[in-house]
């Protein structure tokens, strides 16, 4: 059961209401699901951005930079915009949990109230996006965030999942070590609507700035919207205006095609299908551990003794037949 007052903290805006909230998403089962239900009606407020790109690549650094240009110089009409940045940081397997990042961070912004930081820990090592994510920032919009910044660890497929939970994705790479060449092989030309070279007080950063320029201007299809390539030096703070100026502008041209509302569209029917191939999958495991007629057959498709299709459509037949 949820706590009715839970969801009146939330949308009080309290931080340790979010916290809790957040911590029950993460844990997931029928208490996220009622949480989620609950939160539903009330969804809507926050504009998302996501940042992905190879460690090091100082994603930490322009999020905390973009969240402070953000409160100073205010966005959408607003001169006082709540922030929420959700980070993903692979669990580390001494502390289990995300919490290193956490006090690293909370150390720019502890002290601003409009700033609501959270590290949620994935998956292990590999890094990408904890399947929980996409919850906690509908918590976050509930608690009003005019802006939520999802980072991520950008290893292979997680940083091209970013694309189906934010409006604007943001891909970040440095001059150096062919970042910029192993993101258009990874297939971030496809999903970036941003591009940063950070680093930029670094030897190379005009060429790869020219790089990608050259290779956005390549494709000749017909876009809504051609992808910016922009250069930050994010410890120094120098570029990072322009950045987040691209941000609005980017949202204003989305807004004004459709392309956003298409986006969001599509992303309410991705994750209506996620969450039945999670559950049908967690049904499949469950039926199977308890029918040893099933369990027979998942060995049998071990052993190489009968194919995994034929397999699967009995198993399937018991899933899905009332
Ligand atoms: P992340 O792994 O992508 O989140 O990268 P971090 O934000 O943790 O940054 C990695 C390192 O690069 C840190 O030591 C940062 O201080 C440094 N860094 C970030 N931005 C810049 C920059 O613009 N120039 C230089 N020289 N170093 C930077």
């Amino acid at each position: 059961m949820i706590n009715p007052q839970l969801i009146k903290d939330l949308l009080a805006a309290d931080k340790r209401a979010l916290a809790r909230a957040i911590t029950i998403v993460e844990r997931s089962g029928t208490d996220a699901r009622n949480l989620i239900h609950a939160i539903s009606p009330h969804l809507g407020r926050a504009y998302t951005v996501g940042i992905t790109g190879p460690p090091g690549a100082g994603k930490s650094t322009l999020v905390d930079r973009i969240a402070s240009d953000l409160r100073t110089r205010g966005w959408n009409g607003s001169s006082d915009p709540k922030v929420g940045i959700l980070a993903a940081d692979p669990t580390s397997p001494f502390t289990g949990g995300a919490i290193l990042a956490d006090r690293v961070r909370m150390q720019r912004h502890y002290k601003d109230p409009g700033v609501y930081i959270r590290s949620m820990a994935t998956r292990g090592s590999q890094g990408g996006l904890p399947r929980s994510t996409r919850d906690a920032m509908k918590l976050l919009d509930v608690y009003g965030t005019d802006v939520t910044i999802v980072e991520t660890v950008g290893v292979g497929q997680a940083e091209l999942d970013i694309m189906g939970l934010v409006d604007t994705v943001i891909v970040a790479v440095v001059p150096e070590g062919g970042d910029a060449m192993q993101a258009m092989k990874a297939g971030l030309m496809e999903i970036a609507d941003l591009f940063v070279v950070n680093k930029a007080d670094r030897p190379g950063a005009d060429a790869v700035v020219r790089d990608i320029s050259a290779v956005i201007s390549w494709d000749s299809r017909p876009r809504e919207w051609i992808p910016r390539v922009l250069s930050t030096r994010a410890v120094e703070n120098v570029g990072v205006d322009k950045l987040v100026d691209s941000i609005g502008e980017h949202k204003g041209a989305a807004e004004q095609s459709g392309l956003l509302a298409r986006r969001r569209s599509e992303r309410r029917k991705q994750e209506l299908f996620e969450i039945i191939r999670e559950r049908v999958d967690r049904q499949a495991h469950f039926i199977i551990s308890s029918n040893a007629d099933l369990a027979n057959l998942v060995q049998q498709v071990e052993s190489a003794a009968l194919d995994p299709h034929t397999a699967a459509e009995t198993i399937l037949q018991s899933i899905l037949t009332p």
